[in-house]
């Protein structure tokens, strides 16, 4: 009993931990999944996206549609000419980042972008070209080949210098 009292008297001397948001914000951690999503672009301005669907085909909720493009872009790609991602029933497990050949889907990691209009609940390719103009200095840390990267085990990191 006075081992619990002794604390209780330690925290009334404690500082606060309280943040004072939204004028103060709390720094991210690096792996936070922040379901806003962008779609990333090379260094003359095109989509990275090739519409192969493999980050379709991995969501478990099922929620990603995308739909080539007929032709092939100026680089000779294919790229979507859909894409569209219902965040309401996004579980933020990051499967489509991380499957992605290109880097071409990534997760923003910022916090505060909460809504009530459903409209914007549906991310569109328009939208999420949007969210990377506005963001593109946080993505380095959030493509698949960085996760990629973190994720190696240490011994194949040291077998592959
Ligand atoms: S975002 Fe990536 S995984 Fe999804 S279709 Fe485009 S290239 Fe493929
Ligand atoms: S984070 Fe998971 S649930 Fe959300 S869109 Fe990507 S794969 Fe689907």
């Amino acid at each position: 009993m006075l081992r619990t009292l002794g604390i209780t008297f330690k925290n009334l001397f404690r500082k606060p931990f309280t943040v004072m948001y939204p004028k103060k914000e709390r720094e991210m951690p690096k792996r936070m999944r922040s379901p806003l999503f962008a779609l990333t672009k090379d260094k003359d301005g095109i989509i990275n996206c090739i519409a192969c669907r493999l980050c379709q085909n991995i969501c478990p909720s099922k929620i990603i549609t995308v739909v080539p493009a007929k032709e092939k872009n100026e680089k000779g790609k294919l790229y979507p000419e859909k894409f569209e991602l219902l965040v309401e029933a996004c579980l933020a497990c990051e499967y489509c980042v991380q499957v992605c050949p290109t880097d071409a889907i990534v997760m923003i990691r910022v916090f505060g972008w909460a809504t009530d209009k459903k409209e914007d609940l549906i991310l569109t390719k328009e939208k999420m070209l949007e969210v990377y103009d506005n963001y593109k200095d946080l993505i380095s840390e959030s493509t698949a080949s960085f996760l990629r990267k973190m994720q190696t085990p240490p011994r194949k990191k040291e077998a592959e210098k």
